[in-house]
């Protein structure tokens, strides 16, 4: 719960979205069957907000996408766009908590790895 709200403090749709495609890629594999809006939902962003950065990374050729499903076409480039939010999960927790921290917040995401 906490991690989710520091996530979505701190970090872009795209960089979420990239995360979210990575670990659902490390449970069922590259051919992923979900739709934007599953993601949007997940995220609780809106679905328009998943379409931007789907269309952007399938342009890319990171992720190819029809109705109802999506494929990761490379998973080196998508980890590399991801937050890694799961791994830092105490320092977000701290930095919510801490007085100290907070004023640092807003570079957060450059010391989030
Ligand atoms: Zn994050």
């Amino acid at each position: 719960m906490q991690q989710t709200t520091a996530c979505n403090a701190v970090h872009t749709v795209e960089q979420r979205t990239c995360k979210w495609l990575v670990r659902m890629c490390d449970l069922v594999g590259t051919e992923l069957p979900v739709t934007q809006e599953f993601l949007a939902q997940m995220m609780g962003v809106r679905r328009t907000s998943v379409t931007g950065v789907a269309s952007q990374l399938q342009k890319e050729g990171l992720i190819s996408y029809s109705r109802g499903n999506i494929s990761i076409l490379d998973m080196n480039l998508l980890q590399r766009r991801a937050c890694e939010c799961h791994r830092t999960v105490r320092e977000l927790y701290a930095a919510e908590f801490d007085d100290t921290e907070r004023t640092a917040l807003p570079f957060r995401p450059s010391t989030c790895r």
